[in-house]
């Protein structure tokens, strides 16, 4: 993979090239699946499905397209019909090729897909379950820690997780947010000397323009006691295609910039993705994962190491696991707390300690993150810790006397 100031230091045509022969190397390799769901879209081209502004475009919104590609069952229609309005249904092109049309428990298909029980409102479940709105000084800003900023510059993703935290705020896939809108975000972090840290989310940051995303990057890279910028996205997972030599040029004027990508399951780790995230980290983007503990998706030991392993291959460092949150119309989703802690109980000792991510609970109602794990002391008596391993095997630890 050629470092990026190779390709920017070349002329258009040179560029163009380069993108020609990088877009055709993966056209070769059009998976069978790609090429079912590219012929139902008339007179498309492989071009067309190197670019992301086209998959973008042509995002799969009613039952009709989908229906084409996926068997439909009674749930999902129910699903697309009422709970959509809930929550917009948005599939790009490449992340349905991902789907099994026949398999209605198929982990891709469970993420994009509304479902009927998404209507079904439980005990406890909230609009907005880790109360980011009650921390906002100012819109588009959550301040809940002291020196880091949650900065969420677009309402809008390129596929709609059906687990979404933030439904309560992309709900309809429609644009709000406006540049000027960005101001008052960019005068608090100013003014409050304390912010060393900022997390640029949504939505999916990544739906804006390379400009617009640049003119945000620019001006909190401007002030002067911010450290540290992270972009947290999933469009490398949803829409690879994203990730252009334009794109990590830009950002890596700005650098050191790190990327959180929301990884949910080892089948979303295609050759497009290990692409992106390739072009993304020669050139210097620190990547980490965020996945939600989802039932009957990741909820199996086997398939959260899977995961992890594979994200180390693609330089991807697993970060967090979370609990997922108890948004409306979730339980179809959530596991018990003792799921997630069997499978770091499952990871840890099992496989490379990079590979085992932090396991969160984000307590409902704004009380923050809280890292959860199993219990490795067993019993602690004057001094003496006994501790389990990986094995189960009992060990004594002796403070200092
Ligand atoms: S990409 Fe993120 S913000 Fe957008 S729907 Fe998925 S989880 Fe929600």
């Amino acid at each position: 993979m050629k470092p990026i100031e190779e390709i920017t230091n070349q002329t258009s045509q040179e560029q163009e090239n380069i993108s020609s022969e990088k877009n055709a190397s993966l056209r070769v390799n059009l998976s069978s699946k790609e090429n079912r769901v590219i012929n139902s879209f008339e007179n498309a081209t492989p071009f067309d499905w190197e670019d992301w502004a086209w998959q973008l475009r042509n995002s799969i919104k009613d039952k009709e397209t989908l229906s084409q590609i996926v068997n439909l069952t009674e749930d999902e229609i129910a699903g697309i019909d009422k709970s959509g309005q809930k929550l917009t249904m948005s599939i790009p092109p490449y992340f349905s090729s991902l789907i099994d049309p026949n398999d209605p428990n198929c982990p891709i298909r469970r993420q994009c897909i509304p479902l009927r029980q998404e209507l079904i409102r439980s005990d406890h479940e909230l609009e907005d379950p880790c109360g980011e709105d009650s921390h906002s000084p100012v819109y588009g800003l959550v301040h809940r820690y002291p020196d880091r900023v949650l900065f969420l510059v677009s309402e809008m993703c390129a596929m709609y997780c059906r687990h979404c935290t933030r439904s309560r705020m992309v709900a309809k896939g429609k644009r709000k947010l406006k540049a000027s809108s960005y101001e008052a975000a960019y005068e608090y972090i100013r003014s409050n000397k304390k912010i060393r840290d900022v997390l640029i989310s949504g939505g999916d940051p990544l739906i804006l323009s390379d400009h617009i995303l640049e003119e945000i990057i620019k001006n909190i890279r401007a002030i002067p006691h911010v450290e540290f910028i992270r972009i947290g996205t999933r469009m490398p997972v949803t829409l690879p295609q994203r990730i252009t030599a334009e794109f990590v040029a830009m950002l890596k004027k700005y650098g050191p910039i790190w990327m959180s990508i929301h990884f949910n399951h080892p089948k979303e780790i295609t050759k497009r993705v290990k692409f992106a995230c390739e072009l993304l980290a020669d050139n210097g983007i620190p990547l980490g994962s965020q996945t939600v503990l989802l039932k009957g998706i990741n909820d199996k030991p086997y398939i959260m190491k899977k995961l992890m392993q594979e994200l180390l291959k693609i330089r991807v460092r697993p970060y967090y696991i979370y609990q997922c949150d108890p948004i409306a119309g979730s339980s179809h989703f959530r596991t018990p707390l003792s799921v997630g802690i069997n499978i770091i109980d499952k990871l840890r000792g099992h496989t490379t300690g990079y590979a085992v991510p932090k396991y969160v609970v984000d307590l409902p109602g704004g009380g923050g993150k809280v890292p959860i794990e199993p219990n490795g002391i067993i019993r602690q008596e004057k001094g003496c810790y006994t501790i389990k391993n990986f094995a189960g095997q009992e060990y004594d630890h002796h403070d200092p006397v």
